[in-house]
């Protein structure tokens, strides 16, 4: 019997309209786990290196995590998983909601799409039975409408929906795929969606999913609840709001936006509204959340609810997923906290990632004023602030004028639009809009993972170290005393010794080795999690979660029966994380492509980045291009992608040896 899983994949080919239902190999959950891991091995060994992410050949995959379906708390993420038409590298990209537990219910681990439907389609999953459907009265619709029509023409109101909106259907490289209050929106997954012409997934599933060890499982889960229940109302001191308590970054109960008002301008990022917060602001923004906010919810089986239904005048009820709450009103540098709302709510019927597309419009409107792009680029366009935002998003979606060169985002739409429009598309790592910040002081541990991380979103990256260093020594002993989360002493330490000013303060503090260890601590738990199917917001990002290094081996342990450690956990986190970085690599992934933005911080440190990006790669067991050496991959039982790299010359057989140097910059270039 196959535990904590279903051990079958639903395998679509949409060219020729064929389902089968495929048993897989129990050996791949011991070397990868699922969701991410397994995503990773299907990418490597089925989509050769070459295919272009609008290629029937490229595999769209809708996973579940291995923890999914589970009773563990929070396991209810969908990892999507193709090469990304923003990047051209894996893009992966994580939704909560309800569909992965819907999935293991109906009886499959994972849904893999290749090919293209010569019409645009659903997918039916009722359990045992499966069908490809005619999606072409959902033309057009919203991501939302579409799910609500879908459920009424199966008579299913329980079925699981997961869609997409005109902005996928029309190819736009910022598209989400949308599923209740929640959205797998970074990469262009839903571009990759509507190229393949599928509008939606539906999944109803009423099968039991078993776990090896229930009892001890269970006592687990309890273990989970309690400690969430007692964190409620004891948040970490002296941290910003959104890190010192649990669950989703601008979680919708909370309302003190001071940090994000006055430091992200999303757009312009250089521009900062210093003061911007003051009583009066606070006052209006909190009473309007709480009069939009009409009801708290949460995803599939967690107490955080951390998500809302949100009802505001003159447009639909709606659910409004993480972290779009404040960018839209940010980027169009609006006060009126309501019109967030309100164009949260077309841009999720729409289908777009509420991150990347404010600062594509603000972009564009730099542009504007800079003369690189002109009043016949913006004919009809109306001159107020709200107004300009609906006009562009509409343009955008629909990729009209020069909404077709901005829905490329800004990475590409700089390139086409050339006349220096790149020097405003400051953003971008890896071609993909980041934090719109711009600080002071090199912070080493971001750096690297700005430089390293390929999940490519750094807000999806950060963790359980804390991000600054406490003001006083009372405030640091008292964060380590019950920092059970902590891998080992040596990370007391670092926040016990880490201060504002003198030797220990950044950025030469945390020293080089020390950020190696945050930076691959921090990587380790999103990995871990993208592979079990765990909510981030309980587990690898905010300080002090329930789920931790120590935990979660027990949890894979008695709901998969297999016998797990920290070590051996550690071991399958290195493999999955080389193979990501391996199929990346494939594609083109150099040491060239690894850059903070140039103006994220106005002090650099050459010299040092130099020594702490060199010490990482060694740290890794990747070579100084930060291509995985031949031995740590076959000390990783990656045999086969040590000899794929030979075979390409991306490494040659001398020890530690240097790669061929390609980039993906370069190659642009
Ligand atoms: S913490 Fe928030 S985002 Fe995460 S599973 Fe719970 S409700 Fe969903």
């Amino acid at each position: 019997m196959r535990y904590s899983e279903t051990g079958f994949n639903l395998e679509i080919d949409l060219t020729r309209g064929s389902i089968e239902r495929v048993e897989t190999d129990p050996k791949l959950t011991e070397l990868h786990l699922g969701g991410l891991g397994t995503n990773a091995k299907i990418l490597w060994d089925r989509v050769p290196a070459d295919v272009e992410p609008f290629s029937p050949d490229n595999l769209l995959i809708f996973s579940s995590g291995l923890l999914c379906g589970t009773p563990a708390p929070g396991a209810n993420r969908t990892i999507i998983s193709t090469y990304s038409p923003q990047t051209l590298l894996m893009g992966y990209s994580m939704m909560g909601g309800f569909l992965a537990p819907e999935l293991k219910y109906a009886g499959y681990d994972k849904v893999i799409f290749r090919g293209k439907s010569p019409n645009l389609v659903y997918l039916w999953i009722n359990n045992d039975k499966v069908e490809i459907r005619d999606a072409s009265h959902l033309r057009g619709k919203g991501a939302v409408e579409t799910s609500e029509m879908i459920r009424q023409e199966l008579k299913e109101p329980k079925a699981q929906v997961a869609a997409i909106g005109l902005a996928g259907e029309n190819r736009v490289y910022m598209a989400s795929i949308e599923q209740g209050r929640s959205s797998a929106s970074r990469l262009g997954l839903g571009a990759v969606m509507g190229d393949k012409g599928i509008k939606a997934i539906a999944v109803r599933g009423t099968k039991d999913l078993n776990v090896a060890r229930p009892a001890e499982f269970m006592q687990l889960c309890n273990e989970v609840l309690h400690y969430i229940k007692d964190r409620a109302p004891n948040p970490v001191p002296e941290v910003m709001p959104i890190l010192a308590g649990l669950g989703s970054p601008q979680e919708m109960a909370h309302y003190d936006e001071k940090w994000h008002t006055e430091n992200f301008m999303w757009g312009n990022a250089r521009v900062r509204r210093k003061g911007f917060w003051n009583d009066e602001i606070e006052k209006m923004w909190k009473n309007t959340l709480e009069t939009v906010r009409t009801r708290l919810i949460s995803c599939y089986n967690c107490p955080m609810k951390c998500g809302a239904v949100i009802s505001v005048p003159g447009v639909s009820t709606y659910m409004m997923k993480c972290f779009t709450k404040l960018t839209y009103a940010m980027a169009a540098f609006v006060d009126d906290s309501e019109f967030g709302f309100r164009i949260a709510q077309r841009a999720t019927e729409y289908g777009v990632d509420g991150f990347s597309m404010p600062q594509t419009m603000a972009f564009a409107f730099e542009l504007k004023e800079a003369g690189i792009l002109t009043d016949a680029d913006f004919e009809g366009c109306p001159s107020d602030n709200e107004g300009r935002f609906y006009w562009l998003l509409d343009r955008i979606v629909r990729r009209e004028g020069i909404g077709d060169v901005l829905a490329n985002g800004t990475y590409w739409a700089a390139e086409q639009i050339g006349k220096g429009a790149a020097e405003y598309a400051h953003n971008n790592i890896k071609k993909h809009e980041q934090l719109p910040l711009k600080l002071g002081m090199l912070n080493p541990i971001y750096f690297l993972m700005y430089c390293t991380g390929e999940k490519m979103n750094i807000t999806q990256i950060e963790g359980n170290f804390p991000q600054a260093p406490f003001s006083t020594m009372e405030l640091r002993e008292a964060f380590v005393k019950d920092w059970v989360q902590a891998p080992n002493d040596k990370f007391k330490q670092y926040v016990l010794d880490w201060e504002f000013r003198g030797e220990r303060s950044m950025p030469f503090y945390p020293p080089v080795e020390a950020c190696c260890e945050i930076v691959d601590w921090q990587e380790k738990m999103h990995h871990i999690d993208d592979a079990l199917g765990l909510c981030a917001g309980l587990s690898s990002f905010p300080l002090k979660p329930p789920y931790h290094i120590h935990n979660l081996p027990l949890f894979i342990s008695a709901a998969t029966g297999m016998d797990m450690d920290e070590d051996g956990l550690t071991h399958i986190f290195n493999r999955n994380r080389s193979l990501v970085r391996a199929v990346n690599v494939r594609r083109g992934l150099r040491r060239a492509d690894e850059k903070p933005p140039d103006d994220h911080w106005k002090k650099r440190f050459p010299e040092l980045e130099k020594k702490l990006l060199d010490a990482y790669y060694e740290f890794k067991g990747w070579n100084q291009d930060g291509v995985p050496t031949k031995e740590s991959l076959n000390a990783l039982g990656l045999d086969y992608v040590a000899e794929d790299f030979l075979k390409r010359g991306i490494l040659t057989d001398e020890v530690g040896a240097s790669s061929n140097g390609s980039s993906t910059e370069t190659e642009k270039n």
